[in-house]
């Protein structure tokens, strides 16, 4: 490549300083992005942050107003280049996996291998159909699969022409919800047997969290953190991260010398991860997830808060708990008690590790 270096060190994919706007609307306001080689990087964030716009972008369907995607080194945008999206060897399944519906499975995983003669194509499509489990599925219809089948066929089909990257569009929105689960893992097992580079679309973190080696949290356009998915549930460098992974709540607190004051008690100022000395006196938000606090039995006169809400979260519930200023925290269910919406609470933080703090806005 004309950037030089030894290419096994090179990014797969590169986006630097891209941004997009249509007209006086921003969707994506300077994204820097390095993929590697076989890593599966998932974007995750909420609604209009600006995901699928950067992910056309990798694949040629828009064009950056500003900065440079790069494939393999060589620039397919920007620097006055464009690369047409057919030229990129960039491989894309959409949400509704857009099979043609008049081809067999087999057509269609061939579609795309306009290069190869028959033998070469029939022992590719047979490769494929080994790889996503539907070897015997090649003369069916699309019409006569299940959703998760047409999911394995446009994968399938993606993959045969071996692209630089695969971009997968929200892969499992038209998936019902006990097939997603199951549709993860096999989708995950997929790329990595395909040994390819994947980059998938999301707004569910706990798709992000379980299907990908590293997540990129997007926000208002840009990438907040790009870590991989411990790292980024043990240590979000934003309070935006942190709200939007793993049903977070943040607990006012006020520092005062060693110790630091909520609303549910008194805690040693220890327990707050590299909490400086300049804070002392200072308001901070203490970032609490479930599993940090439990809520306990008490009588109406002694209690901390009020249940407003019980969400059941497959093996237990989490408890949206009002304290007494006001300010909401979610409480893991502790199995001991049962509680209520309106049912009054104490408040017991059972953190047994340090926890990450925001100062207060
Ligand atoms: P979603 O999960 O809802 O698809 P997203 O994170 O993928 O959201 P984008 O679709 O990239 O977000 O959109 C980012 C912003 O850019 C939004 O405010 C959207 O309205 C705007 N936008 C996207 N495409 C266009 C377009 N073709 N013309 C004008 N505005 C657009």
């Amino acid at each position: 490549t004309e950037t030089g270096g030894d290419p096994t060190d090179e990014p797969v994919l590169e986006l630097s300083g891209v941004v997009k706007r249509f007209g006086t609307e921003t969707a994506v306001s300077g994204v820097d992005l390095a993929v590697n080689e076989g890593e599966l990087l998932t974007l995750l964030g909420p609604s209009g942050c600006g995901k699928t716009t950067t992910l056309r972008t990798i694949a040629g369907l828009e064009q950056p107003t500003e900065g440079v995607v790069r494939v393999r080194g060589e620039v397919v945008a920007g620097e006055g280049q464009f690369v047409p999206p057919e030229q990129r060897n960039v491989g894309m399944v959409f949400q509704e996996f857009a099979l043609f519906p008049h081809l067999s499975v087999a057509e269609n995983i061939a579609f795309g291998l306009t290069e190869m003669d028959a033998a070469a194509t029939d022992e590719r499509v047979a490769e494929l159909l080994d790889l996503v489990g539907l070897s015997d599925y090649g003369d069916r219809s699309p019409a006569d699969l299940s959703g998760g089948q047409r999911q394995r066929v446009a994968l399938a089909r993606s993959l045969a022409p071996e692209p630089d990257v695969l971009l997968l569009d929200e892969p499992f929105s038209n998936l019902d919800v006990r097939l997603r689960v199951e549709m993860r893992e096999e989708v995950r097992r997929i790329i990595k047997a395909a040994g390819v580079t994947a980059i998938s679309v999301t707004h569910d973190q706990e798709e992000a969290l379980s299907i990908s080696d590293r997540v990129a949290v997007m926000h208002d356009g840009t990438i907040e953190q790009v870590a991989a998915p411990g790292e980024l549930f043990e240590h979000p460098e934003s309070r935006f991260v942190a709200s939007f992974i793993g049903r977070a709540s943040f607990l006012a607190a006020r520092v005062e010398g060693e110790t630091i004051e909520t609303a549910i008690g008194t805690f040693p100022r220890s327990l707050l991860k590299g909490l400086s000395d300049e804070y002392v006196g200072a308001d901070v938000d203490v970032l609490v997830r479930p599993d940090d606090l439990r809520a306990t039995a008490t009588t109406e006169a002694e209690a901390l808060g009020r249940v407003v809400e019980r969400r059941y979260t497959g093996p237990s519930f989490v408890y949206h708990v009002e304290l007494g200023d006001g300010q909401v925290v979610h409480c893991l269910h502790n199995h001991a008690e049962n509680f209520e919406v309106g049912d009054y609470v104490g408040v017991e933080l059972g953190a047994d590790h340090t926890l990450a703090w925001y100062p207060a806005r």
